[in-house]
């Protein structure tokens, strides 16, 4: 059976005018490039007596009679294996007149090892780049004239799977057996030695790799977005830009939700009175409970509901973690770890968040780096604070007075960031010694946001949240210190606090009832503003409803606004955060610690600016 076989393949070779061989790797398209130039005109076998098959069909359209040999898929002409030996007695045996070389265009330096191998051994070669749509769509693009050349023989692009360059194909086949007879190449008996370093050569002179046009934009954006100076630059920006929307945008709807409250407010306070309540009620829970709560819901509400889906957006784009990444080295310098830079940001969200964030650094000492310094960025908690002080005591004025704020307030974030470091440095020298460990960092890639689900999401699950939180701690808050503050008439329990804390309230460039709110805001931070307020009015100053009058009319003025944000930015993280830090560290030492570091350095530095300030108008006085 195997004899006649073979006799059949002698007999087919000789009734050819022209024989040609078909090689290459598997699956590069092959027997798909070869069905292509027969057509149906196919006859599988094991043509050279070995056990493989062999395919073997006329060349359609051609005038001499040219068999089409498609030799078993090989990676090289070594002898190890029955096709490789089918292949290599092929070549060898028949001297076929054409060899087709089938490369894969997305792997050229593995197609051109066997290349170079049956070269050698061929008289005449056409090499055919096969599946250059799917290298192309990975932007690997071969050179086909630089190809031809290099290697000295006719080289055709083709894909095989829709048929282009079939035809080019053919006449390349034919223009070769034409050939056939002038090239008189002394074939060798063996195969020479894998040829991987002229592949490789050849390869990388023929081979353009531009990286799809999507990745090398993201590299480009990303080169951009963490470069060590567009990256610091960008980043800014994009913090002013949300902080901009944020304060511009929440300043009307503030107003309104204000107004609107204040009128909810007097029609219960209204329905109270007509229903002949007793005044200690209506005033405990209209004037101090609702009056809290409503304020709370009026400064809050509309810088939140702009901000969370702002910063949810960043971090749907994938922006945050690039943030994150620029941070990364200046973390390390100052002996922390780049996942704090993480968690650094997290905290901008709810140092809560932040601390039980700190859970992805393994490391124990840079874990209690990282949650120690969590509440030294603000929280969102204190953002609309910070905002209000702004907006009213230093931009109030201003031209661009938006732009202005948008700017001081990322120079804030800048002051907080730089505490974070400087907080680092020194617990790393002193409570936080140790090695410190290394971390890679994956960027991940650009998304497109969707938009609705960032909607939800931050409104939900943020803003709802946050809002819900603050006004759970506002409600009792407001009802006791309005009961404290009303309780025994001028020497009423909150007079003496805040009394008490006077000295230390005015040494701070602040007063008693400042000192007293910040205080009694542990439950939320959201509770700071609007305790100051009740405070104050509390204390029988009825001024108008709005901020900027309360404090004017308490002696605020810009001085008393920046000791107001500094001790903003530094002072005890709320409960929630506290309680966060005890569970995570699981120790009471480490939660003082997280208490003490940020109001330690809250108080000095607004003793201390106090102090300069002092000390300036002494000496203009003297001067
Ligand atoms: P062989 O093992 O070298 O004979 O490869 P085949 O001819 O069997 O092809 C392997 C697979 O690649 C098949 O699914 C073909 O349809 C596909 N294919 C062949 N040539 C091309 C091409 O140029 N472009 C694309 N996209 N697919 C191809």
């Amino acid at each position: 059976m195997g004899m006649t076989r073979e006799r059949e393949g002698r007999r087919l070779r000789r009734a050819a005018d022209v024989n040609c061989a078909f090689l290459g790797n598997p699956n590069v398209g092959k027997s798909t490039l070869f069905n292509a130039l027969t057509g149906l005109d196919r006859h599988t076998g094991n043509w050279t007596g070995k056990t493989v098959d062999t395919a073997v069909g006329f060349m359609r359209g051609a005038k001499k009679r040219t068999a089409l040999w498609d030799l078993p898929g090989i990676y090289s002409l070594g002898a190890t294996s029955p096709e490789e030996v089918t292949a290599r007695d092929f070549l060898i045996n028949t001297k076929p007149d054409v060899s087709v070389f089938v490369c894969d265009a997305s792997n050229m330096e593995r197609s051109l090892n066997l290349v170079l191998q049956a070269l050698p051994l061929s008289k005449n070669a056409v090499v055919a780049v096969n599946l250059t749509d799917e290298a192309a769509k990975r932007g690997v693009f071969v050179d086909i004239k630089e190809l031809s050349r290099l290697l000295g023989v006719e080289a055709v692009a083709t894909s095989a799977s829709n048929g282009t360059g079939v035809k080019e194909l053919k006449e390349a086949i034919i223009r070769a057996a034409e050939a056939n007879g002038r090239i008189d190449r002394e074939i060798p008996d063996d195969p020479s030695d894998p040829k991987w370093r002229e592949a490789e050569a050849i390869a990388k002179r023929a081979v353009k790799r531009d990286a799809d046009p999507i990745s090398s934009r993201r590299l480009k954006l990303d080169r951009f977005l963490t470069g060590k100076f567009t990256g610091t630059l960008s980043m800014l920006l994009m913090l002013a830009v949300v902080f901009f929307i944020t304060m511009v945008g929440a300043n009307w709807p503030s107003e309104l939700l204000m107004r609107g409250l204040t009128w909810l407010k007097a029609v219960i306070r209204g329905a109270f009175v007509s229903l002949n309540a007793p005044d200690a009620l209506t005033g405990a829970l209209v004037d101090g409970g609702l009056g809290t709560l409503f304020t709370v819901v009026a400064v809050m509400l509309p810088p939140m509901a702009i901000f969370f889906p702002l910063f949810t957006l960043l971090e749907d784009l994938g922006l945050l973690p690039r943030i994150a990444f620029n941070l990364d080295r200046p973390f390390a310098r100052c002996g922390g770890c780049g996942k704090m830079a993480l968690t650094t940001c997290m905290g901008f969200g709810c140092n809560a968040a932040g601390v039980v964030g700190c859970r992805i650094i393994e490391d124990g000492r840079e874990r209690k780096l990282a949650i120690l310094t969590n509440s030294l960025v603000p929280c969102n908690g204190r953002f609309p604070t910070l905002t209000a002080l702004i907006a009213v005591f230093m931009t109030a004025g201003c031209a661009a007075s938006g732009l202005a704020g948008a700017l001081l307030l990322t120079l804030l974030v800048l002051l907080a960031i730089l505490a974070v470091f400087a907080v680092s440095r020194l617990l790393t020298k002193t409570l936080l010694r140790g090695r410190q460990t290394s971390f890679v960092m994956e960027l991940p890639p650009f998304r497109k946001p969707k938009i609705v689900r960032i909607l939800i999401r931050s409104l939900l699950d943020r803003t709802l949240f946050v809002l819900g939180r603050a006004a759970v701690a506002a409600f009792p808050a407001g009802v006791i210190i309005w009961i404290l503050a009303n309780a025994g008439g001028s020497t009423a329990p909150i007079v003496r606090v805040t009394g008490f804390l006077d000295p230390m309230g005015r040494l701070m460039g602040l007063d008693g009832e400042t000192l007293t709110a910040f205080i009694l805001g542990l439950p939320a931070n959201e509770l700071i503003m609007p305790l100051t307020l009740m405070l104050y009015r509390g204390a029988g100053t009825m001024a108008g409803g709005d901020i900027g009058s309360v404090l004017t009319a308490n002696g605020w003025t810009a001085f008393t606004a920046l000791e107001a944000i500094i001790l903003m930015l530094f002072h005890s993280p709320c409960m929630t955060t506290l309680m966060t830090v005890r569970r995570e560290t699981r120790s009471i030492k480490w939660t003082l610690a997280a208490f003490l570091i940020p109001s330690a350095l809250g108080v000095t530095l607004t003793v201390a600016l106090n102090l300069v300030r002092e000390a300036a108008l002494w000496l203009t006085k003297l001067l």
